[in-house]
């Protein structure tokens, strides 16, 4: 195709994505796409969310207009004149303008992603031509660099960091971080391992050498759940990497009662793990609900850090559990990991299924950090009286409620996140007793740490997703 051609079928793209039919379009159609912009209310809403992210300059008001298209220029002259696919910073650059453009993210999305497969060459941005892909806007905010070394004060311990693994709450402080109170810049990195640097001399249970893992939340010791054993719940907890600096440094200082002792046999990726994915497992299970070992559980979404948690202490206490997955060979896996059952949910109707697999009883529990996509699903794979339990959302969260079906059938919603210290320790003795190893996918080195969040964004793991920081 010739580039005039190509110019042509994107100005043809935009306009039907738009909806800017019966516009004036002249001759030199770059230019007057431009002059057509800038008269259009849309499409400077747009420059103005563009100018909001940084990709276009500071807007001239004094007409009222934005004349500046630095950031569509930008666009436009990648998509029109680059056949590679097009590198990460500016197919998120292309998102951006496409996540900017309307309130109804999923329907422009889609269009986005007709209009863009419509280009000869340009299909790399819409590989994967769904809402959640075109709407991430991120750029390369996050960088491995040197930071001031922390200052241990009284009651803390420096630990010398050597693993931490990646949460999807990494994905998010990288995104955008909104709602939780935090100060640019900040150390990412929620779980991880490490030795012991320095100790208070009085220290009694902890030593320079040992090696530890970290439990995430710092908390007030003070408020009313503090004091009554649920320090998960206080009300004014600081975890590490979202409201302060995490664990993704060489060194990090954290309160003593933070750290724990490593069973003998793990590594420190292993031990990395089980402060979040495996910790708020076990929570979920044993602590929310109560699962019993003759019970049968459903767990959502097999490879993900925490569903494949759920799947290990669910088997551990010698439940019943079966998995679901879009992807057979992520089933295959946990099957040989211990699954009784898989369902593949690109191919078979989970609910169908889960009825087949129970004898048209149903399942006690439901693991669940899916969200929206599965949670009808869910809902309708229960037993009456039956638990679900919600540590994520995913793919969405405000699913329909169904509340007939909730006091018809006597279900339960719990909700639960991470776990208190307590629960860390019991889960640490689980793992000393050799009843529970994690999974590690990948161990990847602190450099790598955006193909480490491009894993996981694309969710292509099974398991977790460590990154080893150099001794
Ligand atoms: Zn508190």
């Amino acid at each position: 195709m010739t580039m005039d051609a190509r110019k042509q079928r994107v100005l043809q793209a935009i306009v039907a994505l738009y909806g800017l039919e019966g516009e004036p379009v002249g001759s030199s159609v770059l230019a007057n796409y431009f002059d057509m912009a800038v008269s259009s209310a849309t499409l400077r809403n747009e420059m103005a969310a563009l100018t909001k992210l940084g990709l276009l300059e500071q807007p001239h008001t004094s007409a009222g207009r934005v004349p500046s298209a630095k950031g569509y220029r930008y666009y436009l002259d990648h998509l029109l004149t680059d056949d590679q696919p097009l590198d990460r910073v500016t197919r998120a650059r292309v998102d951006a303008v496409f996540a900017s453009l309307d309130h109804e993210p999923e329907k422009l999305a889609q269009g986005a992603a007709k209009a863009l497969a419509s280009i000869s060459g340009c299909t790399a941005a819409v590989s994967t031509p769904c809402a959640e892909d075109l709407c991430i806007a991120h750029y390369e905010v996050v960088q491995v660099g040197e930071r001031p070394m922390p200052q241990r004060k009284q009651g803390e311990v420096l630990v010398r960091m050597r693993a931490a693994t990646l949460n999807r709450v990494d994905l998010y402080m990288r995104d955008s971080g909104a709602g939780i109170r935090h100060q640019l810049p900040l150390i990412m990195g929620v779980d991880g391992a490490g030795v012991i640097e320095e100790v208070d001399a009085q220290e009694q249970l902890l030593k320079p050498g040992q090696r530890v893992v970290l439990y995430s939340g710092v908390t007030c010791g003070r408020c009313e759940f503090c004091q009554h054993g649920e320090p998960v719940l206080c009300t004014s907890m600081q975890t590490l990497g979202e409201h302060c600096d995490g664990t993704l440094a060489e060194y990090i200082s954290v309160p003593a009662g933070n750290v724990f002792p490593i069973p003998e046999g793990l590594s420190f990726e292993e031990a990395a793990a089980l402060g979040v994915n495996y910790l708020t497992a076990w929570r979920v299970l044993f602590t929310k609900a109560q699962l019993k070992p003759w019970e049968t559980v459903l767990v959502f979404g097999i490879g993900g850090g925490v569903s494949l948690a759920g799947m290990q202490l669910a088997k551990a206490a010698g439940a019943r559990v079966i998995v679901t997955s879009r992807e057979q060979h992520k089933i295959d896996r946990a099957l040989e990991l211990g699954a009784d059952a898989g369902i593949c949910s690109s191919t078979e109707d989970v609910q169908k299924r889960v009825m087949e697999l129970t004898g048209g009883r149903g399942v006690d529990i439901v693991f669940e950090n899916v969200g929206e996509a599965v949670w009808s699903t869910a809902l309708k794979s229960l037993i009456r009286g039956g638990r679900i339990v919600t540590c994520g959302a995913t793919t969405g969260d405000q699913p329909g409620a169904d509340l007939r079906r909730l006091f018809i059938r006597q279900l339960q919603v719990i909700g639960s996140t991470l776990g208190n210290p307590g629960e860390l320790q019991d889960l640490l003795a689980w793992c000393a007793q050799g009843k529970v190893r994690p999974i590690i996918d990948r161990v990847l080195p602190l450099d790598a740490i955006h193909e480490g969040l491009d894993l996981l964004e694309r969710n292509q793991q099974f398991g977790k997703l460590a990154i080893a920081i150099a001794d």
